[in-house]
């Protein structure tokens, strides 16, 4: 029978122990979450993020900034938090507009507050399996959720579907350090199918939902779907759109084909409750542990 791994189990047991060493620390690790703009997928993120932070006790700024914020400005925001020695971690939700310059922004955070773990000092860690610096949240999410299920990755064939810099590039570093044989897929790989068939951990990092239908898995395979995708549900239904003035009922998937492929394959993550509370979980590990190493 197919293994469902619930990242929301894995979630809780996290909050919990964050919780117990967070009630004994004072003064109170301190997360400042930098928004450009009014997203509405961000704003659902940094709920998400400030609930998670609330519970667990730490305290969660939100800085939120116009759309039109030049680069030199936030910059000027990020370096004072830098040099607030109350903040104990900095991250940039993404995506922020196209026309600022998301490296140089990322690189303004210090290294030792980047809880993303995205800048370049952070990634060149990643890269050269180095311990001392922050592995971003969805990618130590991934690794969380694999440990708690006991699914070693060490000499396994791991096909990793999209190669953002935000999940598929560090995922692939992080298998890679972790003694996987390492596959990154991506809009220009030739027969996908024949691919990601061929994987012993199918990871699907691509944002387009239902890309992975039964044809491209087998049976032996654990499978982590990263994706989250807002469908209008009825629109799927029906295959009909609805008229503008009736309520939209919307639905959130993942990148896979839950229904079908879950038949199939040894285990898979649901969308939601898979890898998405294992990121924001993983972002308040790294942020103690930065609060830890400040200290
Ligand atoms: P992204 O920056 O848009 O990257 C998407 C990647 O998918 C690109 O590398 C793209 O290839 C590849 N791709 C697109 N269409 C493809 C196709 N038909 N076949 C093969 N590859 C294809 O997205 P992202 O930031 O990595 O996010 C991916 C998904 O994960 C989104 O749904 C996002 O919401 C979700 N996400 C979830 C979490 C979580 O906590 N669960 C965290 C972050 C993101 P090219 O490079 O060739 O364009």
């Amino acid at each position: 029978m197919t293994k469902l791994l619930d990242g929301k189990i894995v979630r809780d047991k996290i909050a919990e122990k964050l919780r117990s060493q967070i009630s004994r620390l004072k003064p109170k690790p301190r997360l400042v979450i930098i928004q450009v703009g009014d997203l509405a997928e961000s704003n659902t993120y940094i709920r998400q993020k400030i609930l998670f932070g609330e519970k667990i006790g730490v305290i969660v700024n939100h800085l939120k900034f116009d759309e039109k914020i030049n680069q030199e400005n936030l910059i000027t925001q990020i370096s004072k938090l830098n040099t607030d020695s109350t903040v104990s971690g900095i991250i940039v939700q993404m995506p922020i507009p196209a026309r600022l310059d998301k490296d140089e922004i990322i690189d303004a955070i210090d290294p030792k507050k980047d809880v993303d773990g995205l800048t370049s000092t952070n990634l060149k860690l990643l890269w050269e399996n180095r311990s001392g610096g922050f592995i971003p949240a969805t990618t130590k999410g991934i690794l969380e959720l694999l440990d708690f299920y006991k699914i070693p990755a060490s000499g396994k064939k791991v096909i990793i579907v999209g190669r953002s810099f935000l999940v598929g590039k560090p995922t692939a570093l992080a298998f890679l350090n972790r003694d996987a044989t390492v596959t990154i897929c991506h809009r220009e790989t030739k027969n996908l199918k024949l691919e990601t068939r061929n994987a012993d951990i199918l990871i699907v990092a691509v944002g387009k939902p239902n890309l992975i239908t039964k044809d491209y898995v087998n049976k032996n395979q654990i499978v982590i779907d990263v994706g989250i995708n807002v469908i209008d549900n009825t629109k799927q239904e029906t295959g009909n759109k609805k008229p503008e003035t009736e309520p939209v009922n919307r639905k959130i998937v993942g990148d896979v084909d839950f229904d079908s492929v879950s038949k199939i394959v040894k285990a898979i993550s649901p969308v939601p409750g898979g890898v998405g509370p294992l990121t924001v979980a993983s972002l308040f590990e790294n942020l103690l542990e930065a609060f830890q190493n400040q200290s």
